[in-house]
């Protein structure tokens, strides 16, 4: 179904009052595509987890995601065509190709008299969030982006606080720090997990930053800091009532693992974003004729395919639970390891290294052989030492530690390990930046039917705000 230009604008009132399903959850994971769905389905399901939700909805819909402007799209056209129903140029968001401003679906149900709440582990000024409430030819704008978040009037913001250049002094529309504005218009402004708890409805909006900029990855998140499953739940709280609500909830920090072709990381984001998935089917469980649950990735990143050519027809998920830091992680690690060593007058060493890798990652150097990888791989795809049943430790080759003691040496020990358990769990990657692979939407409850079959990005925007009108 296609939506008329006009059905773009916001040229809506609020007598169109009650229109729609009375509540509407809309999780984007970044970087989420069928790959990502699956490495993560397989890994929940061998550490016993069960399925994931986010991947048993009843209604799917393959999804184009190209922009404007490319057949590979950023998040901020992405976030534009999902919550405006618009294709834009990569870079822009909340407003259409040649900049007039493109009206999004949760401004839709605000102005329907529902309650909005936006969620993402990302900097809440980061360029997915951005698509549902600004609108600025520039997702590095992050000031102007702020004052739109504050004008927006939505009652829940909650995740990364105003991080990157949100508070740029040199801005030219610069009239205060965003922290002390967000509280002058009204809202409670919780900065840590106490304060979150504090926050309770019936006291104005709430407006909630973990931490300044982005989130740690779900694998190194603090447990002083909430999982987007708990600001799942907190939303509910804080904006349920007798007018409903939209509630969108980004899991935004998968991107970055995406990016860094970190497997075990990568899934882990995605348990978290299916646990604040949980969350809504529960609630939808309690309110079956009134919830519309809508999933859905922004684009795909990485190039993350289930399978690697040096392991054959093997997939070995479940080695990636012995990953216990993101690459990043890892490399904060090794940095203050190695900056506590040199406070000591010692030097860091390859094999100071090896308890670390052990602990992060698993690795067992017992078992280095002599053999080399390239052996191993010509050897009939056995690439992993490892036996087909063991899959609790990373049992390394000898060519896997040279791999390795080189990469100490240039100060990369983070990308060597995260390739070599990658590599061992059979999971390969094809690039460090987006791709153009088709997402998958899914969706259950009122009106779920009308994403299904083959769809655009955009016909999510204005089908769901068709649902107004
Ligand atoms: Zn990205």
């Amino acid at each position: 179904m296609k939506i008329p230009a006009l059905a773009v604008s916001c040229l809506l009132s609020a007598a169109a009052w009650a229109a729609g399903p009375k509540y509407v959850f809309l999780f984007i994971g970044d970087g989420f595509s069928v790959p990502q769905r699956m490495v993560a389905e397989e890994f929940s399901r061998a550490i016993g987890r069960g399925e994931l939700a986010v991947n048993h909805l009843k209604c799917h819909a393959t999804t184009r995601t190209c922009s404007a402007t490319s057949l590979i799209t950023d998040s901020a056209a992405a976030a534009t065509a999902i919550a405006c129903g618009c294709k834009t140029g990569n870079g822009k968001v909340g407003v259409d190709a040649e900049g007039g401003k493109a009206c999004s679906v949760a401004e839709v149900a605000h102005m329907n008299g529902r309650k909005v709440g936006i969620v993402s582990d990302c900097y809440i000024t980061h360029a997915t969030p951005a698509g549902f409430y600004a609108h600025r030819e520039n997702r590095g704008a992050l000031y102007q982006i702020g004052l739109d978040l504050i004008a927006s009037g939505f009652e829940y913001f909650a995740g990364g606080g105003f991080g990157g250049k949100s508070n740029d002094v040199k801005d030219p529309e610069y009239r205060g720090n965003l922290y002390d504005l967000v509280a002058q218009a009204g809202y409670q402004v919780a900065t840590n997990r106490t304060m979150f708890a504090a926050l309770k409805p019936g006291a104005g909006k709430a407006f909630f930053a973990a931490c300044d900029g982005h989130m740690p990855h779900a694998i190194d998140r603090p447990a002083s800091m909430p999982t987007l499953a708990e600001m799942t739940t907190k939303g509910i709280e804080l904006l349920d009532g007798p007018g409903g609500f939209f509630m969108m909830v980004e899991g935004g920090t998968l991107d970055f693992s995406g990016h860094a072709n970190d497997a075990a990381t990568n899934l882990r984001e995605v348990l978290a974003l299916d646990d604040a998935v949980r969350v809504a089917k529960e609630f939808q469980d309690r309110h079956r004729e009134d919830t519309l649950i809508v999933t859905t990735g922004d684009h795909e990143t990485g190039g993350m395919a289930m399978g690697f050519a040096g392991t054959g027809y093997a997939m070995h998920v479940k080695r990636l639970a012995c990953q216990k830091r993101s690459r990043t992680g890892f490399k904060e690690v090794v940095k203050a390891t190695r900056a506590a060593a040199r406070k000591e007058g010692r030097e860091f060493t390859f094999e100071d290294s090896k308890p670390l890798l052990k602990e992060c990652f698993g690795f067992d150097f017992s078992t280095a052989s002599g053999r080399s990888g390239l052996d191993d791989k010509i050897a009939g795809g056995k690439y992993a030492a490892n036996t087909e049943t063991d899959d609790d430790r990373i049992a390394l080759t000898s060519g896997d530690v040279e791999a390795l003691k080189a990469a100490f040496a240039r100060n990369k020990l983070h990308d060597a390990a995260r390739r070599i358990i990658s590599e061992k769990a059979g999971v390969g990657w094809s690039s460090g930046a987006h791709t153009a692979l088709p997402v998958l939407t899914t969706s259950q409850g009122p009106g779920a039917e009308i994403l299904s079959g083959f769809i655009d990005n955009a016909d999510i925007g204005m089908k769901l705000k068709s649902l107004y009108y």
